[in-house]
């Protein structure tokens, strides 16, 4: 577990392309970290076996999700694989207010819309160690027709190129190793003095000579 001197609201996100594991990688890191919160995206998408509805995504019709970007709910919103994804604003907003962690499984257009709006979010990009890799996963899974798997391969290629845009780089060769490197990030980023109010050790310090 991350352990925490100050409560300071962490937008972390994670993207890689479809097959770079970051699933895997996210649920590990809820799992050692109750605490932390995951921000369930709305998607069109048809759902998956063993997704749940509310918990893996939101799963809306096209015309419920077009209103609710009318209706200004989302943060940030993409087409992704032909099918609408979007974070919600209000989610993203109470957490930080309450001082919590969060962790985001977002494309790589999300991410940097993300970060226009929310300056000090912290992005991660997961990468698969090799091409076969990437796509040994994408087949194994088997979750999406063919046509769907070859759309993934090509749209997860041309995602690749987008790795310089991000602060930090994870290779993902063996899930441990990835978990342990993701929450390094994390520990580093609640480090940051920044995070403290100003005075806020002064106040802890000063002034105490004669107690
Ligand atoms: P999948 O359908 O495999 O769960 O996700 C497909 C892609 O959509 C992944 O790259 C995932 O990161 C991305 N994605 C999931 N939720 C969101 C979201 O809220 N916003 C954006 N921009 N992308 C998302």
């Amino acid at each position: 577990m991350i352990e925490r001197n100050i409560r300071k609201g962490l937008l972390i996100i994670l993207s890689s392309p479809s097959g770079g594991g970051k699933t895997s990688i996210y649920k590990k890191i809820l799992e050692h970290n109750p605490e932390f919160l995951y921000s369930v995206s709305a998607t069109t998408r048809p759902k998956r076996v063993g997704e749940i509805d509310g918990k893996s995504y939101h799963f809306l019709s096209v015309d419920e999700f077009r209103r609710q970007i009318e209706e200004g709910k989302f943060a940030e919103w993409a087409l992704v694989y032909g099918h609408y994804y979007g974070t919600y604003r209000s989610f993203i907003d109470r957490a930080l207010a309450e001082g919590k962690i969060v962790l985001m499984d977002i494309d790589t257009q999300g991410a940097k819309n993300l970060i226009g709006l929310y300056k000090e979010a912290v992005d991660i990009f997961i990468i698969p160690p090799s091409y076969e890799t990437l796509k040994k996963r994408l087949y194994k899974r088997d979750t999406d027709d063919r046509y769907a798997l070859k759309l993934r391969l090509e749209e997860a290629l041309k995602e690749i190129n987008e790795w310089p845009n991000y602060k930090y780089v994870v290779i993902n060769d063996s899930l441990r190793k990835a978990v342990k490197k993701v929450e390094a990030v994390i520990t580093a980023e609640t480090l940051k003095s920044s995070n403290y109010p100003k005075n806020y050790f002064q106040k802890l310090f000063v002034g105490k000579e004669n107690d």
